[in-house]
């Protein structure tokens, strides 16, 4: 059985590569996302009723890593990057079909222009294409009750401390994105760094909005070293 679809919309992210990326939308609720709906589905009468909705599942393609096809086990970051589990056991991005499932929050619906969707704390690339947009329903869906496998929790986070350069890059951005700070803070208590690396003296850089945002890791803490505009 082969179905085709087509993207309803595209998203519009700070996260311009995969690298520090959260592994699951809400790790960093400073995240805003807009999900613009493609023609001909950007119309006010698709989304009308969904404002009344606090949150959306979004049904997505992870298009960067679609190419890269499957293998029925694979090796959960959260597992440490070792033990493996079966594919379906996972929200691994390298499925049979590669599609992904993110709860986000809706903040706003703008329907001016086509039709425009602000949200927030998703863990979705710049670019990527959505298939499906749908209301979440706390009381069918919200189970507080329900066993977690592997994932029985949130991740351990690291703390978070400022060089004084990068502080000083910071205040001095002409226009800095809003929520910039927390992003980067809520982005890099995350650990983006892979899971067998442990270098006190690596320098990382993960890439959000336009700038690439510099940071090493030591002691379980991570430390903000230098904000650049990353040339285009
Ligand atoms: N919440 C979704 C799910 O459960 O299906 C995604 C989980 S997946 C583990 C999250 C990771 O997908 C992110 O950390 C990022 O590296 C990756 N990702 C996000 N958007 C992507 C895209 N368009 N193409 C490929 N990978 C993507």
């Amino acid at each position: 059985m082969s179905y085709t679809f087509e993207a309803v919309g595209r998203i519009h992210s700070p996260y311009r590569e995969k690298f520090g990326i959260p592994r699951q939308p809400s790790l960093a609720p400073s995240a805003r996302v807009t999900l613009e709906l493609l023609p001909p589905y950007n119309q006010p009468d698709a989304v009308r009723g969904l404002s009344a909705f606090s949150h959306l599942w979004l049904t997505f393609v992870f298009h960067q890593t679609a190419e890269r096809g499957w293998t029925p086990l694979v090796r959960p970051p959260r597992l440490g990057g070792n033990a493996k589990v079966g594919v379906f056991a996972s929200r691994s991005t390298h499925r049979p079909n590669p599609l992904g499932l993110s709860l986000v929050e809706l903040l706003d619906v703008d329907t001016r222009a086509g039709v425009m969707l602000t949200l927030a704390g998703a863990d979705l690339l710049d670019g990527t294409p959505v298939l499906d947009i749908k209301p979440y329903i706390p009381f069918v869906e919200a189970r507080p009750d329900a066993r977690g496998g592997f994932v029985d929790g949130p991740p351990p986070t690291l703390a978070v401390a400022w060089s004084e350069t990068a502080l000083a890059q910071l205040a001095a951005l002409p226009a800095p994105p809003p929520g910039f700070a927390a992003l980067i803070g809520e982005v890099l208590a995350q650990d983006p760094r892979p899971a067998y690396q442990d270098d006190p003296a690596r320098v990382y850089g993960v890439r959000l909005y336009d700038y690439n945002v510099r940071f090493s890791v030591a002691a379980g803490a991570a430390t903000v070293l230098e904000i650049r505009l990353t040339t285009p």
